[in-house]
C-alpha cells in the first residue's frame, strides 16, 4: 500500500508540475499575445499546442509505466490527461493528446498484443472523453461522468494484467479505484484552480489597461506597450510613427451640451477610430481626457501623416449625435516618426506632442508633422 501511495503521490507531483507549467506558459501568452486568443486560426494553434503537449505528458507517463515498477498507476495518469484535455481543453487539445499518447506507445515497440490491448483500452477512454466534449454541462460534472465511465475500462486493467505487471486481487482492486478517484478529484481541482486564477488574473490586467468609457486601452496600457514596440523597431531600424490627436474646443461641448454629451462624443470617436482600417498592428490608447495616441508600425514620416489628415477628414465629415443636440467635431494631430534621431520613447512623445502643439496654434482641425532632429 505505501508503495503504490508513493508511485501516486511521485505522479501526482510531476502532473501537478506540468499543469502549473501549461498554466504559466498560457498566462504569458494571454498577457504577450492576447490577439492570439481573438483570431480563430491562432486559437487552433494555441489548442494543436495545449494537445502536443498534453500528448507528450501522456508519452511521458507512458515511459514511466514501462520502465517503473507501478504501471497501473501510471497508466491512470494517462487516463487522466485525456479526461483533462477533453474537460479544459475540449475535442482538438484532446484529439491531438490522443494521437500523440497512441504513437508513444506504439513507439515502445512493446509485444503488439500488449501494445494492442493498450492502444484499446486508451481508445475506449478516448471515445468517452469524446462523447463528454459534445455533452453542454459544468466541467465538473463532465469530468465525474468520466471518472466513473472510466471505471470499467480501469478494472478490466487491473485484472487483466496485459503488460506483465501485477495482477489485482481482492481489495487491491479497492484501493487503487479509490486511489485514481482521489487522484483524479485533486488534479481536477488543481487544473480547474489554475484555470480559474488565470482567468481572474486576466480580467484584472484588461481592466486595469482599459478605459471604461471608450473602451480603449489607457495610458497604463500605452506606456506599456510603447516601450516593447519602440525597441522592437529600434532594433529591426523599421519606422515608427506616433500620433498624438486631440479633440478641438471639447471644453466647449461640455459646456454648452453638457458632460454626458461630451461623453457620447468621445466613445464614438473611439468606435470611428477603431472600425477604421490602420496598417497591421497599429495600437491605440485613450491617454487623456479628449487625447488619443495611435502608434503605427513600419509606417513612415510621409505615409504616417496621409493617415493622420485622412483620420482628421473622417472625423470633421462625422455627425456625433450626442443629445440634445447633434453636432461637428474636429480634431487636431501632432505627428512624430521614430528616426535616429529619437532614441527614447520620450523624446518621441514630446516630438508628436509639440507637433500637436503647433497643429493648434495653427488654428486646429489641422495636423502637423513634427521636423527636425532630436529635442
Ligand atoms: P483645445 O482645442 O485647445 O484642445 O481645447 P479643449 O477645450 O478641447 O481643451 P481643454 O483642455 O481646455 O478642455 C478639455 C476638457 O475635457 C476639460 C475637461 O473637463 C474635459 N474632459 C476630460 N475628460 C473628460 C471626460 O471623460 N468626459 C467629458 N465629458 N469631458 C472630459
Ligand atoms: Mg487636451
Ligand atoms: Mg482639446
Amino acid at each position: 500500500m505505501v508503495g503504490i501511495i508513493n508511485s501516486y503521490i511521485d505522479s501526482l507531483a510531476l502532473f501537478l508540475a506540468i499543469l502549473f507549467i501549461q498554466g504559466m506558459s498560457f498566462r504569458k501568452i494571454r498577457q504577450y499575445r492576447p490577439s492570439w486568443f481573438h483570431n480563430a486560426s491562432m486559437k487552433i494553434f494555441l489548442s494543436v499546442l495545449l494537445g502536443v503537449y498534453y500528448g507528450l505528458a501522456g508519452v511521458y507517463f507512458i515511459y514511466l509505466g514501462a520502465f517503473e515498477n507501478s504501471p497501473v498507476v501510471f497508466t491512470n495518469m494517462r487516463i487522466l490527461i485525456l479526461m483533462l484535455t477533453s474537460v479544459f481543453g475540449g475535442r482538438i487539445p484532446l484529439i491531438c493528446a490522443y494521437v500523440v499518447m497512441m504513437l508513444g506507445r506504439i513507439s515502445l515497440n512493446a509485444d503488439p498484443s500488449i501494445t494492442g490491448r493498450y492502444i484499446i483500452l486508451m481508445s475506449l477512454i478516448f471515445a468517452a472523453c469524446l462523447l463528454v466534449t459534445f455533452w453542454k454541462k459544468q466541467r465538473f460534472s463532465k469530468f465525474i461522468a468520466l471518472l466513473i465511465l472510466s471505471f470499467p475500462a480501469q478494472l478490466y486493467y487491473f485484472i487483466n494484467n496485459f503488460d506483465g505487471g501485477h495482477i489485482l486481487q481482492g481489495f487491491e482492486i479497492v484501493e487503487y479505484l479509490f486511489l485514481s478517484f482521489a487522484t483524479g478529484l485533486l488534479v481536477f481541482y488543481a487544473c480547474n484552480y489554475i484555470d480559474k486564477s488565470n482567468l481572474v488574473i486576466q480580467t484584472l490586467t484588461e481592466t486595469a489597461m482599459t478605459d471604461s468609457l471608450t473602451n480603449l486601452p489607457n495610458m497604463r496600457f500605452f506606456t506599456q506597450q510603447f516601450a516593447w514596440i519602440f525597441n522592437k523597431s529600434l532594433k529591426k531600424k523599421a519606422p515608427l510613427s506616433l500620433f498624438i490627436i486631440d479633440i478641438d474646443h471639447f471644453k466647449e461641448i461640455n459646456d454648452f451640451h453638457g458632460h454626458q454629451a461630451g461623453n457620447t462624443v468621445l466613445a464614438q470617436f473611439s468606435s470611428i477610430l477603431k472600425n477604421r482600417t490602420f496598417p497591421p498592428r497599429t495600437m491605440f490608447a485613450r491617454i487623456g481626457g479628449e487625447e488619443f495616441a495611435v502608434l503605427l508600425q513600419n509606417v513612415d514620416a510621409t505615409q504616417a501623416a496621409l493617415i493622420a489628415d485622412h483620420i482628421r477628414e473622417e472625423i470633421e465629415r462625422a455627425k456625433f449625435p450626442y443629445t440634445p443636440t447633434s453636432g461637428q467635431v474636429t480634431i487636431s494631430i501632432g505627428v512624430a516618426t521614430a528616426n535616429c534621431s529619437f532614441s527614447t520613447t520620450e523624446s518621441l512623445f514630446e516630438a508628436a506632442d509639440q507637433a500637436l502643439y503647433q497643429a493648434k496654434q495653427s488654428g486646429r482641425n489641422q495636423i502637423s508633422v513634427h521636423q527636425g532632429d532630436a529635442i
